[in-house]
């Protein structure tokens, strides 16, 4: 069965190892075209605005790109920020886990 993390399983949540990731949401709102799907793949990092658009939960301005927002965090279940970056249509949510520095998703 194809899921939406294809054939990547290491970042599946696994009950047993209970492993933390660490990993840095980068969010550009500028790019946001209010679909709604990132709320509904993960209610703990998104939110809607009064304008439908997202917002970052406790993201941090990004330094120099204006429009767009940082936020760390360690998780147990990684795939739900994932599918959020993965199921946003402008692909304005990018994820990198901190460990290997590698982009995740989308
Ligand atoms: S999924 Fe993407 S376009 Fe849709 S509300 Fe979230 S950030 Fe905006």
């Amino acid at each position: 069965m194809t899921t939406i993390l294809g054939d990547d399983k290491r970042y599946e949540h696994d009950k047993k190892t209970r492993k933390k990731y660490r990993l840095r949401i980068i969010y550009n709102k500028n790019g946001c075209i209010s679909s709604g799907h990132c709320i509904l793949s993960d209610p703990y990092n998104f939110k809607l605005d009064e304008e439908f658009k997202a917002d970052l939960l406790e993201g941090t301005p990004h330094p120099t790109a204006k429009g767009t927002w940082v936020k760390e965090i360690e998780t147990e279940e990684p795939h739900l920020i994932m599918n959020a970056a993965k199921t946003c249509t402008p692909r304005v949510i990018a994820v990198i886990d901190l460990e290997t520095g590698k982009r995740i998703a989308p």
